[in-house]
C-alpha cells in the first residue's frame, strides 16, 4: 500500500502539536505514513520560545469550555464545538503523558513547574524524534497547487514535494494568507491585537511600574464603539498596560486600528462600582483619619505616590488635615479615583503578547476536522485562522485544539 504522506506547513504550536498527534495516531493503529513540518525559518517553535515572558503561558485553568471560549473576541462560537473534543483539561493530561506538569497561578495562567518555555519545546522535539516525524528548517514553502486528489508543495530553493493532506499552520505570516487564498480562501481584515496604549499624562510621570491590582477601564473609540474590561492594570514608561488593558485592546482590535490608536481611556482605579461608593470610601477615611494630613492617610490599595498626584490632580494640598476636606474637595478626589480620563495617543508592542486579529474565514473551516470547505485534503490551525484571544494561555489552547483535530482527520 501507497505511504500517506501528510505535510505541515509552519514548525510553530499548532504545526507540532498536530504533527506529533497525528504521528501517534498512525504508531497506534500501525500505519505507515511520512509525516513532514516545513518550517521557513532556521529554527521551530520560535513563540512557544519568548512566550508567557520565557515561561510559556501554555493554557488557562477553566475547565468549562462556554466559559473558556468567552475569552475570544474571535472565534468563540466555533472554537465551543472544536473545544468539546479538545479542551484545556486535555491539555493538561496530554502535557502530563509527556512528563511536563503544567500548574496554575492564582489568575488562572497554567505554566511547566519548571518555569521555563524550554520544557515544552523539548517534549515537542523528543516526541516527534521518537514518532519520526521530520522537521525540515529552512523550508519556505512558496505555493500549494492540488491535482488527482494530491498536493504538490513548492518550496524556496528546494525540489517541490507530494502530499495527501496539507496543513497550513503558518502563524500571522503573510506568505500563509497567500497560500490560503490561493485556495479561493477569504482572509477577513488584519489588525493587531493585545497591545497596551501611549498615553502621555503627568499623572502617569515617574511612577512606572506601579500596578492596580482591581482596576476598571472604559475605552471610547470616537465613531465606533465603546468597550469595557476589569483587572489589574500597570503604569509604564510609555503609558498604560497590564492584563485588563491588554483584554480592552483585544475587543477593541480593529475599531483601534479604525481610528489610528486615537481613543479616550476613563479609568477606575480601585475597581469600585460607583462615584458613591469612592465618596462612602473617603467619608469613612476622614472619619478615621481626622487628625492626618492628607499625604498620609490614604485608601490602602493605593501607593503613596500615586495617592499624592491624585491629591495634585484634584487640587488638594498634601499638608491639608483630613478634618478640614470640604465636600467639593472630596468630590474632586473620589472623581479622580472614579474615571479618570486619559487619551490614548497610539498603540505600544513592547513587550507585550502581540497576537494578529483576522485571518481565514471561519466559514470556511469545518470545524468538526479543522478541513477547508473549499478544498479536501487542506486542513487550518493556529493563528492563521480568523481566531484571537486574551492574554492568559487561551491563543495556544487555540493552536492545541486545531492541531489535535486535525491530526485526527489528516
Ligand atoms: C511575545 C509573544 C508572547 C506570547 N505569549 C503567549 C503565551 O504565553 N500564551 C499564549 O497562549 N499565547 C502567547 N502568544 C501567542 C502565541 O505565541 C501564538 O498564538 C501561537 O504561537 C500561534 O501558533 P501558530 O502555530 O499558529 O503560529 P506560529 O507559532 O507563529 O508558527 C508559525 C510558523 O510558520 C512558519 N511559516 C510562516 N510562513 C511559512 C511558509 N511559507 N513556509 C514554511 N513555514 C512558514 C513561521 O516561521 C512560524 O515558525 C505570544 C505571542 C508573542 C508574540
Amino acid at each position: 500500500m501507497e505511504q500517506r504522506k501528510i505535510i505541515i506547513v509552519g514548525g510553530g504550536a499548532a504545526g507540532f502539536f498536530a504533527a506529533i498527534n497525528a504521528a501517534q495516531l498512525a504508531k497506534a493503529s500501525h500505519q505507515s505514513v511520512d509525516i513532514r513540518i516545513l518550517e521557513s525559518s532556521d529554527s521551530v517553535l520560535r513563540k512557544v520560545k519568548i512566550s508567557g515572558g520565557g515561561r510559556c503561558n501554555v493554557t488557562h485553568n477553566q475547565f468549562d469550555v462556554r466559559r473558556f471560549c468567552e475569552n475570544y473576541p474571535r472565534g468563540s462560537k466555533e472554537l465551543i464545538s472544536a473545544m468539546q473534543r479538545f479542551q484545556a483539561r486535555d491539555t493538561v493530561a496530554w502535557f502530563l503523558e509527556r512528563g511536563v506538569h503544567l500548574v496554575a497561578e492564582e489568575d488562572g495562567r497554567m505554566f511547566p513547574d519548571t518555569n521555563d518555555s524550554e520544557t515544552v519545546i523539548q517534549c515537542f522535539l523528543d516526541a516527534t524524534e521518537s514518532l519520526n516525524v521530520k522537521v525540515l528548517v529552512n523550508h519556505r514553502v512558496t505555493s500549494i497547487t492540488r491535482e488527482s486528489g494530491l498536493f504538490l508543495v513548492q518550496l524556496d530553493g528546494q525540489e517541490p514535494m507530494v502530499a495527501h493532506s496539507v496543513m497550513i499552520a503558518t502563524g500571522s505570516s503573510k506568505s500563509g494568507y497567500r497560500l490560503a487564498k490561493e485556495f479561493g480562501h477569504t482572509i477577513t481584515e488584519l489588525a493587531p491585537s493585545l497591545f497596551s496604549f501611549k498615553i502621555s499624562d503627568s499623572l502617569l510621570s515617574e511612577l512606572a511600574g506601579l500596578s492596580f491590582s482591581n482596576s476598571k477601564v472604559k475605552l471610547v473609540i470616537p465613531g465606533e464603539k465603546s468597550f469595557k474590561e476589569s483587572g489589574p492594570i500597570l503604569i509604564t514608561h510609555w503609558g498604560l498596560s497590564g492584563p485588563a488593558v491588554l483584554k480592552i485592546s483585544a475587543w477593541a482590535a480593529r475599531e483601534m486600528m479604525h481610528s489610528n490608536y486615537q481613543a479616550t481611556l476613563y479609568v477606575n482605579w480601585l475597581g469600585e462600582k460607583s462615584l458613591e461608593s469612592v465618596i462612602e470610601l473617603l467619608k469613612n477615611l476622614k472619619q478615621q483619619n481626622l487628625k492626618a494630613q492628607m499625604a498620609n492617610a490614604y485608601p490602602k490599595q493605593l501607593a503613596k505616590r500615586f495617592w499624592l498626584k491624585i491629591l495634585g490632580k484634584s487640587k488638594v494640598r498634601e499638608e491639608q488635615k483630613w478634618a478640614d476636606l470640604s465636600k467639593a474637595e472630596a468630590h474632586r478626589i473620589s472623581e479622580s479615583l472614579f474615571s479618570t480620563e486619559f487619551a490614548v495617543l497610539d498603540k505600544n508592542r513592547y513587550k507585550d503578547e502581540f497576537v494578529e486579529c483576522g485571518g481565514v474565514s471561519l466559514n470556511e473551516i469545518n470545524f468538526k476536522t479543522m478541513e477547508s470547505k473549499l478544498c479536501p485534503g487542506l486542513f487550518f490551525g493556529g493563528e492563521i485562522l480568523d481566531i484571537d484571544g486574551l492574554t492568559g494561555g487561551f491563543n495556544f489552547q487555540n493552536s492545541w485544539t486545531g492541531g489535535w483535530i486535525a491530526a485526527q482527520h489528516m
